[in-house]
Formats: structure tokens, sequence, C-alpha cells
């Protein structure tokens, strides 16, 4: 067994939570470790060489708003932010397959929701007063589902919350958190076309939230560990004491942290009686090959498809489809085969598919359910000098970069106090 450097920081997994906790705790005098189960860094938001289409390609083609403060202050911190490109002004194009009909909301680039007041940039076929159900979202008291605060049915549903909150929550709106929805709306929505701007990373999402940070903390002096998963923890004196990694074992002090990053499902294996959230949901992205049409917008919603996201790459299209946990066992080429109808239909492309790539990512986010969303744990744990973050903690926001990256920083601020205050 070897011990831990005196007052060492020991991050365990490398995804947004960890790389936020790290960046934030540079320049804190502490040694830091990152110990990392898988052989990539990213966790769930990751780029990678796909062998079928012979492209770099996200796990998720990850979409960010103008309004994710944290994730664009740790893309600035790491200095990748200008890789994140959007349109200069927050608008989003729609198109609805089952009619053909096409509307762009253009929420302008104000910081209140003026776009409301013009009824052409409204939602086709909505008034003033159809906007009413989302200041009752916005500020519902306690946790219902959304289904409980608000008719799910309407233009105003169909067109613009149902999209909104789905690629959001990641769950049938109808059964979603309210106050999750309440939350991303006060966030956003309701902030105005400043805080509504889409933000994509057409050159692979690894690019702006991964290399960079694990470039700018080496740089620093931070040790990252790939492939070095944390098998247990041993705990005496209300801290842990130990680290149990495959050939190694780690001995810690009370002055030496520990900020766990990891999956809700393998931190509740690690830290006895923890509550984390139990339900899951998936998310299927399709990656074809093709130089996509110039009459296709960067980013397109769509309506009464089996697509709910279009994107437009260079030379690719990406389809992401939320809440997706029906298309989990259908054969793959059917699949790509049944996405791809949609999107030759909606391109005005050939039926022959072109080389493509499934990825399906079954435990995507925790179920953004109010009862879920009841079992998030705080970043503080029972022991003193173990921390907890990811996007599954009690950070008050749905399974998102934001949410992940919010929560590391958290849980750094944390521990950079404690160790202050034993110091
Ligand atoms: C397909 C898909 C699309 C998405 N789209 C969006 C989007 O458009 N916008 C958005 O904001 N968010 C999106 N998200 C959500 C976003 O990716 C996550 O919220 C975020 O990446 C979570 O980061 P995390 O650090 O909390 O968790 P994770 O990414 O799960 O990181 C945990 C890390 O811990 C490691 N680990 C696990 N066990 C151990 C162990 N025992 N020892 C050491 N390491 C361990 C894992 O390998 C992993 O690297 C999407 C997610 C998916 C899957």
């Amino acid at each position: 067994m070897r011990s831990s450097e005196a007052g060492m920081i020991h991050i365990i997994g490398a995804g947004l939570a960890g790389l936020a906790a790290a960046v934030r705790l540079t320049g804190s005098g502490r040694p830091i470790v990152i110990h990392e189960a898988t052989a990539q860094a990213g966790g769930r938001c990751r780029s990678y060489q796909d062998q079928a289409t012979g492209m770099l390609i996200d796990n998720g083609t990850h979409l960010l708003l103008s309004g994710n403060r944290a994730a664009l202050s740790f893309a600035n911190a790491v200095g990748s932010a200008a890789s994140l490109h959007g349109p200069s002004e927050a608008e989003f194009p729609f198109l609805d397959l089952a009619s053909s009909e096409q509307w762009t909301l253009r929420f302008g680039d104000g910081r209140f929701p003026w776009w409301v007041l013009d009824k052409d940039r409204r939602v086709p076929q909505t008034g003033l007063t159809d906007y009413l159900p989302l200041v009752r979202l916005a500020w519902a008291a306690g946790d219902r589902s959304i289904g409980e605060v608000m008719d799910c049915s309407g233009p105003i549903y169909q067109r613009l919350l149902e999209p909104f909150l789905l690629a959001a929550l990641n769950i049938a709106p109808r059964e979603g958190s309210a106050k999750l929805a309440g939350a991303l709306i006060r966030e956003t929505l309701g902030l105005g076309g400043q805080a509504c701007r889409p933000l994509l990373a057409r050159d692979g999402i690894g690019n702006v939230f991964v290399e960079p940070a694990i470039a700018w903390l080496r740089q620093r002096g931070v040790r990252i560990g790939l492939e070095d998963e944390l098998h247990g923890m041993q705990f005496s004196g209300g801290h842990v004491s130990q680290l149990d990694f495959a050939e190694t074992r780690i001995g810690l002090e009370q002055e030496d942290a520990v900020i766990l990053a990891v999956p809700p499902y393998v931190a509740a294996k690690l830290v006895l009686n923890l509550r984390t959230p139990t339900d899951f949901r998936g998310i299927v992205n399709a990656h074809f090959r093709v130089d996509p049409p110039a009459h296709l917008p960067p980013m397109l919603g769509v309506i009464n498809g089996l697509c709910q996201w279009v994107f437009t790459l260079p030379g690719r299209i990406s389809v992401t489809i939320s809440d997706a946990g029906h298309l989990f066992n259908l054969p793959r080429e059917e699949l790509a085969q049944a996405i791809w109808r949609d999107v030759a239909k909606i391109g005005r492309l050939s039926e022959i598919l072109p080389p493509w790539q499934i990825v399906r990512e079954r435990r995507a986010t925790f179920a953004a359910t109010s009862e879920q969303n009841a079992l998030r744990p705080g970043p503080e744990t029972a022991w003193s000098n173990l921390l907890l973050a990811g996007d599954w903690t009690a950070t008050g926001l749905p399974a998102t970069i934001e949410s992940a990256v919010r929560s590391g920083y958290h849980a750094a601020d944390l521990a950079s106090h404690r160790l202050r205050v034993a110091a």
C-alpha cells in the first residue's frame, strides 16, 4: 500500500464533473490526481474515431445554450470556448413531418422573452395568453409531474415545450419533473434570446470539453490516470481511509480529499447507504456520412417524426432521439434505415442508406421525474473527506453538461474550504 501525498485531492472519474472539479482546484496548491476507469476521459460526453463511417463522431450530439454559464466558463477556462458554434441570435427552425409545415422560432438577443409579444416570432397558431403555462411551470410550487401542472396539448406544448423539454429532460415531458422544467425555463427561455442561443461543437464535443481540459490540467501538474478504476473504499474514524484500485491501495489521512465523480450506480456500490437515482432513460444518436444539402439548417427540430433533432455537420448528418428506450431492441440496421427515411424526406435525399453509425446510450441520464429528482444527494457525505459530484447530484438541473460542471465546481469549492479549515 502507498500513502497519498499530504493534502492530496483524489478525483474519481474523468467525466465533465470530475474534470470541472480538477479545473476549479488547480491553483489551490494541493496535488491533484484523477483516476478514470476507462481508457478515455469524457464519460458520457466524448468523441471517437468511428470505423463504420471513417469519421470522428460524438457519442451524442451535445447541444448547449448560451445560458449554460458554468459549461461556458469551463470551456473559457481551458481555452476552447471558440470551438462552440452557433447563430448570432437564438433561432430554432422546425419542420412538422406530418403536415410539411415549417416555422422558425426567433427569440432575438434580448434579456427578456420579448418575442412572445411579437406574433411573427411566436409559435404559429398561438396568442400571448397561451404562454401563461410557461410562467406557471417556471414557478411551480413543490415538485409534481409537468402533466399535473399544465395541459400537455395544443400548439404551444407540441411546437415549443415538448421538443425543448424532451431534449433537455430526456423524458416524455408530461412524466417529467415540473421543478426541473421550471429551473430550465428560468435559466434559458425566461431570460430571453440572450440565454437561448444554441451552441454546437462542430468538430467534436471532445475537442471542446475533454481534450483541451486534459491538456490544460496536465500542463498544471494534475496527474490523470486512465484505466485506473476504483474498486472500493475503506472508511474509519469518520473519513475515507483507503482507496482500493486493481493493483494499488492508497492510504488516506483526514487532510486528503476524495471527490467521487462517477455515475450514480457506481457511487451506490462504493458508498454504503448512499441514496441515488435508480431509474434511467436512453438516447439514440445516428450519424450518416453524407454531405448535407445546403438548404438544411445547422440544426432542425422535427415534429411528428422518428427523428427529433437533425444536425448538419461537415460531411455528416446526425440525428438525436431522446427518451429512446423503445428503440433499444430494434436491430441496428433496421433502426438506421428507419431514421434515414426521415432524413431523406427532410433533406430531399436518396433513400439509399449512406455509411452510418448508431450509438445507443441506455443509461444516458437519470429519469428526470419528481420521484428520481428527490433521490439526488447533495455533494456532502457522512465522511469528512468524501464529496460527491456528477450530473445526478442535487444541482437543481436535469442531467446535462451544465449540471455536471456545476456539481464539479461545487464539490471543488467545498473541498478547498475544508482543506483550508483543516490546515
Ligand atoms: C447520448 C447523450 C447525449 C447527451 N446530450 C446532451 C446535450 O445535448 N446537452 C447536455 O448538456 N447534456 C447532454 N448529455 C448529458 C451529458 O453528457 C452528461 O450530463 C455529462 O456528460 C455527465 O458528466 P458526469 O461527469 O456527471 O458523468 P459521466 O460522464 O458519466 O462521468 C463519470 C466518469 O466516471 C468514470 N468511472 C465510472 N466508474 C469509475 C470507477 N469505479 N473508477 C474511476 N472512474 C470511474 C466513467 O468512466 C466516466 O468517465 C447527453 C448524454 C448522452 C449520453
